[in-house]
């Protein structure tokens, strides 16, 4: 007979001598971490766990434990030590609190809720506490962070079986937040009820609506269960707490359902048993990753209007031979049809290969933002099965270097880089709804130098549709030079324009003066202006460059053609590379006309840049009747169009009047034009 108690006995203690060993694995990894960073090696060697594995599996045959077993274990082994290593060199909370103790986390929902729990989760190696900064919506979660009130943004941004988060995808967009990491949590949703009831008595489940797609087979299998939606899992808990009615049930975590001291009727009821969310941690701040971590990046771009550019995107990662992780694609609010493409890919955007990889993306893209880079949570399992069986040299699968091209700069360019030809040699074509600007196209924007009414507006719109001008301008935000002057209609006039432009169905043009102005403005208009006088108010430049909707850069009328390519750079390199560049005259000693109109700077310009350029003969020349022949020479140096002023009573224009067309000039010019 056995002695069953001294069999489990000496099996504690074997147990025992397992731990004491694993901790004393751990202690070897943390000291083999120090002696990566003397000589800067990465943290993961995947020859050295391959030989490890090798040797594990071979020591394993000899003492009867099978291979399949053995990785198993070891896979867990290798990825703990592979995060005590990286916990080791990227405290990554340091970088954003400045040695303060309580970490601030924002999220949508309550305790108990996924992102509470998967906050927890990944907030766990860092050694802080933790305070929660609980918010309705996922908005209000980014504007907390964005403002102050919290550290740290965690979202949900996809799941394994519903998919991505729309609204977070359409959030990370625009705000100013980059992503410092990431955290994959398993999705565990049970039923909860106040009391241990048979499940066929639930007459009502509240649930949060994703997880109740998740749960679709479970719930429709249930008779007469109603269904009532749930802004997150833990508050549909808190909400049958709240009603008492033991009839009432809700889907949520254990966790949850623990926390609020309720009864779990069914576990794992979701349609697939494997399903987990994947958390974004976002801060303020983005952080340097370690570069001996594995690290992933997070981009977000619109492909050029050219067909085939998304293709070409994706061939600058096989290129650089690097891995997408993921790729999804989300329509571009206000432009039906048209696409951002999110990636996630494998690189640390301080490495000097992943920096030319996107200096080759930008050249297919028209919008560009890099949301961060940041410690990739998932440890890739070194492959070994093939070894398993073999005890031959594994063939090495070290990554094949890229060999970096160089460009080469050209002196003239130094300053700026995204704007020159040696950058990008094609013609930028820049699509402002149906209107392609730049290439071989001429392209006329036409209308009041101010919108001044609505009947006003309507008559441009009318008489600019009839006579083929594809885009229609008109200032809303005046920027004048006597603060008697009228300073324009501001919004209310924008919604006029936006008014007329949708009933002759015309894109339109308008000016932003400042910085908040940027985001409303390009909520309704479908191309930004920045006049003259503001070519170099950097601040506005950095603003416009952060939106996808393209803008017409003015030339300033001090400004050579070098600041106005600066002024350009400003904008393509905070993302927008959706840049149209417009002539309007300088000043000189010649006060003949308003100021000189420098058609020189066209052919010029078409050597220098690949954006397109327009002219502005109206503000240039002044006066009325010189317009005409300008627009004309215009077309003939190779502009790819004009903007110019025409009024239904130019007398009494509240702006501008002396230059604005009358309208049969205008007619007579787009004749002309047509002729050329
Ligand atoms: C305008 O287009 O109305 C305008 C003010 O032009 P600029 O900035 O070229 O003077
Ligand atoms: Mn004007």
């Amino acid at each position: 007979m056995h002695d069953l108690s001294k069999l489990r006995n000496n099996i504690n203690k074997v147990d025992e001598e397992i731990i004491k060993l694993l901790s004393e694995r751990r202690k070897l990894s943390k000291e083999v971490i120090k002696a990566k960073d003397e000589s800067d090696k990465p943290i993961r060697d995947q020859n050295r766990e391959t030989e490890l594995l090798k040797k594990i599996i071979k020591y394993g045959k000899e003492k009867g434990i099978d291979a399949h077993f053995l990785t198993k274990v070891f896979y867990e082994i290798i990825e703990d030590s592979v995060r005590i290593q990286m916990s080791e060199v990227q405290d990554l909370t340091g970088q954003q609190l400045n040695g303060r103790d309580v970490i601030t986390v924002a999220i949508q929902g309550i305790e108990g809720a996924y992102s509470f729990l998967a906050a927890n989760k990944f907030f766990a190696h860092s050694g802080k506490d933790l305070e929660f900064v609980k918010k309705k919506r996922f908005e209000e979660v980014v504007t907390a962070v964005e403002k102050g009130e919290a550290d740290y943004a965690f979202l949900p941004i996809e799941n394994t079986t519903s998919g991505g988060i729309n609204e977070v995808y359409d959030l990370m967009l625009n705000t100013s937040l980059s992503i410092v990491g990431e955290e994959t949590f398993r999705v565990k949703h049970c039923l909860a009820a106040l009391e241990n009831i048979s499940i066929n008595k639930i007459k009502k489940i509240y649930a949060h609506y994703q997880a109740a797609a998740q749960c679709s087979n479970f719930i429709e299998s249930l008779p007469n269960v109603r269904i009532e939606y749930f802004a997150d899992t833990a508050m549909s808990v808190e909400k049958i707490k709240e009603e008492g009615n033991p009839e009432f049930a809700a889907i949520a975590s254990e966790e949850a359902a623990n926390l609020f001291g309720v009864h779990i009727l069914k576990t794992d009821i979701a349609n697939q048993s494997e399903n987990y969310t994947r958390f974004l941690a976002a801060a303020r701040k983005a952080i340097d990753v370690d570069p001996r971590i594995p690290c992933k990046t997070s981009l977000v771009m619109a492909t050029a209007h050219v067909p085939g550019s998304l293709v070409d995107a994706l061939n600058v990662f096989r290129k650089f031979n690097v891995n997408i992780t993921k790729l999804e694609s989300r329509p571009i609010l206000g432009n039906p049809w048209e696409e951002m493409f999110y990636l996630d890919f494998e690189g640390n955007i301080k490495d000097e290969t992943i920096q030319h990889l996107i200096d080759d993306l930008g050249v297919y893209t028209r919008f560009f933002k890099i949301l961060g880079s940041y410690a990739s949570q998932e440890v890739l399992k070194t492959k070994l099965e093939a070894f398993a069986v073999t005890e031959e040299a594994p063939s090495s699968e070290v990554k094949k270097e890229v060999k970096v091209e160089k460009k080469i700069k050209s002196k003239k360019s130094a300053s700026y880089k995204l704007a020159s030809r040696d950058y990008k040699s094609e013609d930028t074509i820049i699509k402002v709804r149906d209107v392609e600007i730049g290439g071989a196209n001429f392209v006329v924007m036409a209308g009041p130098c101010s919108i001044e009414s609505e009947s006003q507006i309507l008559s441009c719109a009318a008489e600019a549709r009839e006579h083929g001008a594809q885009i229609l301008r008109g200032g809303c935000f005046k920027p004048r030079t006597s603060p008697y002057s009228f300073q324009g209609l501001g919004y209310e006039g924008l919604e006029m324009m936006e008014r007329a432009g949708k009933r002759y169905d015309l894109p339109i043009i308008t000016e932003v003066l400042a910085p908040d102005q940027v985001i409303e403005v390009a909520k309704h208009s479908d191309l930004i202006q920045i006049g003259a006088r503001n070519m170099q108010n950097f601040s506005l430049l950095k603003e416009v460059g952060k939106i996808h909707r393209p803008v017409l850069l003015k030339r300033g009328m001090m400004s050579s053609l070098d600041e106005l390519l600066n002024a350009a750079e400003y904008i393509l390199s905070y993302g927008n590379r959706q840049v149209i560049l417009c002539e309007r005259g300088i000043r000189t000693f010649e006060t003949a006309t308003r100021n000189t109109l420098d058609l020189s700077a066209v052919p010029v310009l078409k050597e220098l840049t690949h954006l397109p350029i327009i002219v502005d003969p109206s503000h240039a020349l002044g006066e009325r009747d010189k317009v005409i022949p300008m627009a004309k020479a215009s077309k003939i140096v190779g502009a790819h169009g004009i903007i110019v002023e025409f009024h239904p009573e130019p007398e009494k224009a509240l702006s501008d009047g002396p230059q604005a067309l009358y309208y049969h000039q205008f007619e007579e010019m787009m004749r002309d034009l047509k002729k050329l």
